[in-house]
């Protein structure tokens, strides 16, 4: 970090371009597949790309001659078609903020969403005003002291209009649209899109997290609420229903506890960090908190322990739903109250099992731990990805 410079963070993207400046489409595809998969030699490019080292060559020349990939390693020589390229992943950086319903939290990511700084704080309040302001002060710490923001990004969960206008988020009470987007945008002088918080982590899980690589997996987040995301054919699942809450309340267990909308079982009910709070309460007679409760059950409490072992159960149940109707491989669990996975291992592998056809390809579940400065990470990857891929 250098010495702190406030007027340097709100340069605008020259020419107020969004994305990659002057390229081609064949040539951006080109430095999105160097991002995603990089360093990649010409020819492992060209095999990629399905064409040939020769037009490989000519769709890359424009990206080293604007420094925004260069060759890295020291065998051979630039033009050797077996130097690797790769982008200059700080030649950009990103903010992103994930918003709660009390609590932002941001962080300072580069070209490829690793985390150089991070910070949070409350909301100033509820009010479109207030949480603009907030986001605003939080971008601005961020990014004190790093060179100007190439994009910024902010997740909540709800819905989300064209990367811009938030049509609905229960968490912040807004009745109405908010133009997010353009509001942040004109408080900050950065570019700056708005996405489901769910999707913003699929999205990084995706391009440089769990899943790098994977053309076809699932994401699950258990927390507050519950999450899904997919990724099918290398692409991500868009909807504008994604922040509704479609997986949420399907039904795990026919004799579990309500949900607020009267499910008896459902996913949410089963899963979510409250409710697992409130099956421990009325066994013990006391609240925990939800880690103590996962502590509980791991030190062998019969409430806490049968309270979170049919919890776990009833994930290996979703995580075969998932798979079977998707056919996906892999399903990431992530989320800020993902420890349940690791705590009702067993429980979760039994309830997979058993929907399950044994037939079938075993199914892998990454446990990727996720708390709040990775959703905010999530949001840095949907800059991103609009900047890389923006024509
Ligand atoms: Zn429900």
């Amino acid at each position: 970090m250098g010495t702190p410079d406030r007027s340097r963070w709100d340069t605008r993207v020259p020419n107020g371009s969004h994305g990659w400046p002057s390229l081609t489409p064949a040539t951006r595809t080109a430095a999105v597949e160097i991002l995603r998969h990089g360093p990649l030699s010409r020819s492992a490019l060209a095999r990629r790309l399905g064409l040939s080292a020769g037009s490989v060559t000519r769709l890359v020349s424009p990206l080293l001659a604007d420094g925004l990939v260069v060759p890295v390693g020291r065998e051979g020589g630039i033009g050797r078609p077996s130097t690797p390229l790769d982008v200059v992943a700080d030649g950009h950086h990103f903010a992103g903020v994930k918003l709660t319903a009390s609590h932002g939290y941001a962080v300072l990511a580069d070209l490829r969403s690793t985390v150089l700084t991070k910070v949070d704080a409350p909301l100033r309040g509820k009010s479109p005003g207030d949480v603009v302001a907030s986001v605003t002060d939080l971008v601005r710490r961020c990014a004190i002291g790093f060179p100007p923001l190439t994009g910024v990004g902010v997740s909540l969960g709800g819905r989300a209009a064209d990367h811009r206008l938030v049509t609905a988020a229960p968490y912040l009470g807004w009745s109405a649209p908010v133009d997010l987007g353009g509001l942040v945008a004109a408080a900050t002088g950065v570019p700056t899109v708005v996405d489901n918080d769910v999707l913003a982590l699929t999205r990084a899980t995706h391009w440089f997290g769990a899943a790098r690589g994977a053309d076809r997996f699932a994401l699950v987040t258990i927390g507050i609420g519950i999450g899904y995301g997919l990724v099918v054919h290398d692409r991500l699942v868009d909807s504008d229903d994604a922040g509704v809450g479609l997986v949420a309340h399907l039904c795990l267990d026919p004799l579990g506890p309500l949900c607020a909308r009267g499910h008896r079982g459902c996913a949410e009910a089963m899963l979510a960090s409250g409710k697992i709070r409130d099956a421990v309460a009325v066994g013990r007679g006391f609240v925990h908190s939800y880690e103590e409760c996962l502590d509980l059950a791991a030190a062998g409490d019969p409430v806490a322990g049968r309270v979170v072992g049919e919890a776990g159960r009833a994930l290996g149940r979703l995580v075969a739903m998932v798979a079977n109707l998707t056919m996906v491989p892999t399903v990431v669990l992530s989320g800020d109250g993902v420890r349940l996975a690791s705590v009702a291992a067993a429980a979760v592998a039994s309830g997979l099992a058993a929907d399950r056809d044994p037939a079938a390809d075993p199914v892998t579940v990454d446990v990727h731990p996720g708390g709040f400065d990775e959703w905010a990470r999530g949001a840095a990857v949907t800059a991103i990805q609009s900047y890389a891929t923006a024509a």
